[in-house]
């Protein structure tokens, strides 16, 4: 199976590093014409550099906004105004107990979580529909079935992306446009480097020994047992977007190395 996705556009939200700059490099690879975003300026720029030097083969665009407003959705829009292809992978996670987590707390990560993924599909699915093809994929997670006590916050917000997703599927019937949700386990992308930072320094163990540890104390259900790369979830996140996977729409689909236990 040779993907080719030469001649697609695709945008990938939050895509400085870790999940969402694997899948743009994977897509670029496979010939898309790929729009990077981030916040900053500079990290967006120096993102698409570093993609240009790692065997980019579409074009490579930076878009820099910020997605936890409506402001910045419609700013990204601005400058980006049709996409084939949708990867709605910007996220945030921050470990709190329920009784500590206010609020601001619950707005951020849905704002940042669930509505940049709901104003931009908003924004690009009528332009799939008009064309009569396209992608969207939301970056979920096993948290989103198995609700981290830790970050409760966390696992609603990532509930709310499998539901949106199965929707809009629902709502694209009869079209070539698909929309799925993919659900990851535990990653080791920066963000995830920087939540095992401090145990790192205490112990000085490399990241992959104390990522394999705090899967099996946390994620016990884990079956293989250690964390994913970015790339195993940018594999599948290129074969769900690819001509390929023309049947498979409305699904919540696990990268997640068998965490979530059901069959
Ligand atoms: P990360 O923290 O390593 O990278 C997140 C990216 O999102 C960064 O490029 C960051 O700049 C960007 N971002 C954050 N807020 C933004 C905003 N307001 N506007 C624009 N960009 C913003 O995260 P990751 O671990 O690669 O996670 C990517 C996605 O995968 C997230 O949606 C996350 O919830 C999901 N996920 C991650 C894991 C994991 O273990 N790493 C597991 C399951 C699901």
């Amino acid at each position: 199976m040779q993907i080719d996705l030469t001649g697609k556009r695709a945008l990938v939200t939050g895509s400085t590093e870790g999940i969402g700059y694997a899948i743009a490099r994977q897509l670029s690879r496979a010939g898309a014409d790929v729009v990077l975003n981030g916040r900053s300026e500079e990290k967006t720029t120096k993102a698409a550099k570093r993609l240009e030097s790692e065997g980019a083969r579409g074009s490579v665009k930076p878009a820099t906004a910020d997605l936890s407003t409506a402001e910045g959705c419609a700013a990204l829009v601005a400058q980006i105004p049709q996409v084939d292809i949708l990867i709605n992978n910007a996220g945030i996670f921050q470990p709190i107990d329920f009784f500590d987590a206010d609020d601001e707390v619950w707005d951020r990560h849905w704002q940042v979580n669930v509505m940049s993924a709901v104003r931009l599909s908003r924004a690009y699915l009528p332009g799939m529909q008009k064309l009569n093809w396209g992608r969207v994929i939301f970056l979920a997670s096993e948290s989103g079935f198995n609700i981290p006590v830790e970050m409760i916050h966390y696992g609603v917000s990532k509930t709310a992306d499998i539901a949106v997703a199965r929707g809009l599927a629902k709502r694209m019937a009869g079209t070539n446009v698909t929309v799925n949700s993919v659900l990851p386990g535990p990653t080791l992308s920066e963000g995830v480097e920087a939540m095992l930072a401090d145990e790192q320094a205490k112990t000085g163990l490399p990241l992959e020994e104390i990522a394999a540890a705090f899967v099996k104390q946390h994620r016990g259900s884990s079956i293989i047992q250690r964390a994913s790369s970015v790339e195993e979830v940018a594999n599948l996140v290129t074969y769900l977007v690819s001509p390929f996977a023309s049947a498979t729409t409305g699904a919540s689909v696990r990268v997640d190395g068998g965490v979530i236990d059901t069959l």
